[in-house]
Parts: C-alpha cells; sequence; structure tokens
C-alpha cells in the first residue's frame, strides 16, 4: 500500500464533478486500499478520491470508534433518502487542515453504492457516518463543507489555506 498525496485547498481539482466508475478494475482497487492507507495515516475518517487528484466516484471511510476499525469502500455513493431531522456536527477536512466549523446536515440518509465485490448495496448511515457519507459525497460534486459558510467565513478560511500552502512549499 502506498500512501497518497492530499489536495489543500484552494485547488481546481477539488471543485470538479467526478465521474463514475464503470468498471471495478485492479486500479480502483489499489487506489481504495492507497486511499484507506493514506486516510488512516492522516487521523482521518473519509476521503474522497478528488482529494488525491483522482476524479472519480471513489469514498472510504471509517467512523468507528478508536481501537475497532470498520473500514468502508463506497463506489459510485448516491444519496437516496434523508431524514428531516438534522444534526449539527463540528466538521473538518483533510484539505482544509486545521479547520472546524459547525454544519448542519440530515442527521441519517439511506446511499446505494456499489462495494468492491462489485455487490450493489443500499444502508443506512446515522450519526457520524451520515455526516460523513454527506461530505465525502459532496466532494465527488465539487463541494466542500466551507461552502455551507458565508462569504465572509468562507474568504477568511481559503486566505488561511493559501498562506498554509506557500509556508509548505517552501518547507520542501
Ligand atoms: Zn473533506
Amino acid at each position: 500500500m502506498a500512501q497518497l498525496s492530499i489536495i489543500i485547498h484552494p485547488d481546481p481539482r477539488l471543485k470538479k464533478v467526478s465521474n463514475p466508475i464503470v468498471e471495478i478494475t485492479d486500479r480502483i482497487r489499489q487506489l481504495s486500499f492507497d486511499m484507506l492507507e493514506t486516510m488512516y495515516q492522516a487521523s482521518g475518517v473519509g476521503l474522497a478520491a478528488p482529494q488525491v487528484g483522482i476524479t472519480e466516484r471513489l469514498v472510504v471511510m471509517d467512523c468507528s470508534n478508536e481501537g475497532e476499525k470498520k473500514d468502508v469502500i463506497l463506489i459510485n455513493p448516491k444519496i437516496v433518502w434523508s431524514s428531516e431531522d438534522e444534526a449539527s456536527f463540528e466538521e473538518g477536512c483533510l484539505s482544509i487542515p486545521d479547520i472546524r466549523e459547525n454544519i448542519t446536515r440530515p442527521k441519517s440518509v439511506i446511499v446505494k453504492f456499489t462495494g468492491l465485490d462489485n455487490e450493489h448495496r443500499e444502508e443506512v448511515f446515522e450519526d457520524l457516518w451520515a455526516i460523513c457519507i454527506q461530505h465525502e459525497i459532496d466532494h465527488l460534486d465539487g463541494k466542500l463543507f466551507i461552502d455551507y459558510l458565508g462569504p465572509m467565513k468562507r474568504s477568511l478560511i481559503t486566505r488561511k489555506m493559501k498562506k498554509l500552502k506557500k509556508e509548505l512549499s517552501r518547507k520542501l
């Protein structure tokens, strides 16, 4: 398994709408495992392919409690139902390091997706899992969690990230 480099906002690749995956090839399998490895290394709970520069509809997640391990790989995930009940959660993003903001989203969702075994599934996601899958599917549609914030807050965060990227490039 290899660790992939995570793209930091702002970057045009994070704004693209990703393409559906038509066939689960060895490349997709390898990419899924590499993304999981990358996510665990970064202590994240979810990662979408566009965050590693691949504009394909692939998401990996693990929102289980510390000590447990329950990774989920979702190919072409699609929300088919959202609850009216909402929950507010302090979200972060591996592409927007060290920023956390409260975002309100439906508390539970039903998601249709394909597994690595090519099986079509439909599963209920609740609480943190529901928040996470909505956040990740947004990535596949070129949307970031800061897009839910007001324009002032959003541009402040974007300025901070530009500064961070400059500092990181100097270190290399
Ligand atoms: Zn994210």
